[in-house]
């Protein structure tokens, strides 16, 4: 008699970009997938505000001596890309000596060549994802534009050749090649780097509910239930939520910056923290800009979106729980109005969390001590672009394939 073998069931925890991306690979590999979620999926994470870049192109990383010098200047200036949250500056401190352990040249190398692995293969496998859902035109391809003044050319030097070192495509663009590629822009500019084949969304919730949906229609599960613990029995994984308890095969913990308090509760000390950073739209402005601009010195950008202009950027160390500053907000709109001369009054403040581990990779694949449980997290200012490519590695570590890429680096392993 033929007996059907029934599927493997994977819990995933998180539905932000990570988690819906983990989950549409897994049932592209023929896993029975549930999605947990405290929030309903598009809610207000770090998934939904970021600045909807997809950046193939990015893989230096913040690790980088020349950012460690900056660091006083930064915080001082109020134009500035850094800001801090006092009261969680002694709560950090383990986390900033391993971040400056980390700004030598040689494990600066081994961050951008990791990224530079995963991010290669990022469009790519978005696009096997865009094959499935009706996109609209919520994807443009555009390029993105970064742009800086005269000051610390040395860093910008550093990116370009460290750039030139892995391979990456990039051209180096004068001022008035900027100013063709973007007239509006106030010219304060001395040089910039395009990058053409880079993308940008104009609504990164619309593209997470049509995932979302997609992950629906293929027969998955969605319980909106806040995971607080992970116990175990005979090795399988249950989840612990207020309500009921729910058994799997294996587990996948896809929390973003809230993935530590799982992580810690299995054993592990992984050095997770946030880096916050924040938004706002100037509605009805997106046709002054075509495509993303960054303006390098001052760590943020701005996005033509739906919602108008989304003016998104900086990092704030405060942790999870503080507030959010007025402070960056004003520095946001000041500086947008800097770039672009007057504006009408923003709307929709917003703070979000990038899940940052102080070496500026992501920790993907099994956890140390439970061979169930998976980990896909810590993508800090990339994990918009990663996410395909992350679901397509961590699901291909589940279902046992080869991937055919050095995945060691990403381990929570080299925290232990
Ligand atoms: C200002 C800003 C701009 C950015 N711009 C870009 C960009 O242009 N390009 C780019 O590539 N990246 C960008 N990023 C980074 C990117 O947004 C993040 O790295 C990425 O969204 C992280 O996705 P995630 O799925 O890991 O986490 P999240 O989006 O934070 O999702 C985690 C989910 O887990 C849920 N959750 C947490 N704990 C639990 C629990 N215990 N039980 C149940 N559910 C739980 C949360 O509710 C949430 O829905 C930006 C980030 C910021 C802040």
């Amino acid at each position: 008699m033929f007996i059907m073998k029934s599927k493997l069931k994977i819990g995933v925890i998180g539905s932000g970009i990570q988690g819906i991306s983990n989950a549409l690979f897994l049932q592209k590999k023929g896993f029975d997938v549930t999605i947990f979620d405290r929030e309903e999926p598009g809610s207000p994470v770090a998934s939904y505000g970021n600045a909807g870049h997809f950046s193939p192109y990015a893989s230096l990383s913040l690790n980088r001596t020349d950012v460690l010098a900056d660091v006083p200047a930064m915080l001082l200036s109020s134009t500035g890309p850094l800001a801090l949250k006092w009261n969680y500056v002694p709560k950090m401190i383990p986390w900033f000596i391993k971040f400056i352990l980390n700004t030598s040249k040689n494990k600066m190398m081994h961050t951008a060549r990791n990224m530079h692995q995963i991010l290669d293969l990022a469009l790519p496998a978005y696009d096997e994802l865009f094959n499935e859902i009706n996109l609209e035109d919520l994807v443009e391809n555009k390029g993105i534009l970064y742009i800086w003044n005269d000051k610390d050319l040395k860093s910008r030097e550093l990116e370009i050749q460290v750039r030139e070192e892995l391979g990456v495509k990039q051209q180096l663009v004068n001022k008035s090649e900027i100013h063709d590629l973007e007239p509006n822009i106030k010219p304060f500019y001395h040089a910039g780097v395009y990058y053409p084949y880079a993308r940008h969304t104009k609504n990164p919730k619309k593209i997470l509910l049509k995932f979302f949906e997609l992950f629906l229609k293929k027969g998955g599960k969605f319980n909106k239930l806040n995971v607080q613990d992970i116990n175990f029995v005979d090795e399988r994984p249950i989840l612990i939520t207020e309500k009921q308890k729910y058994t799997f095969d294996k587990v996948v913990i896809a929390c973003g910056a809230f993935s530590k308090k799982l992580t810690d509760n299995l054993g592990e000390k992984i050095p997770l923290d946030t880096e916050r950073g924040y938004h706002v739209h100037f509605k009805n402005c997106d046709h002054l800009l075509q495509r993303p601009v960054i303006f390098s010195n001052r760590g943020f950008g701005i996005t033509p979106m739906e919602q108008g202009l989304r003016v998104v950027g900086t990092v704030e160390f405060g942790g999870l729980n503080n507030s959010l500053s007025k402070s960056r907000i004003k520095n946001l709109i000041n500086n947008a109005k800097y770039m672009l001369g007057d504006l009408p009054e923003h709307e929709d403040e917003w703070l979000g969390f990038r899940p940052t581990l102080p070496d500026f990779l992501p920790v993907m694949g099994p956890s140390k001590n439970y061979k169930n449980i998976f980990y896909c997290f810590g993508h800090h200012h990339l994990g918009w672009t990663l996410g395909p490519i992350s679901g397509k590695i961590v699901s291909g570590m589940i279902a046992n394939q080869n991937t055919n890429l050095n995945l060691e680096p990403y381990s929570s392993i080299r925290f232990n």
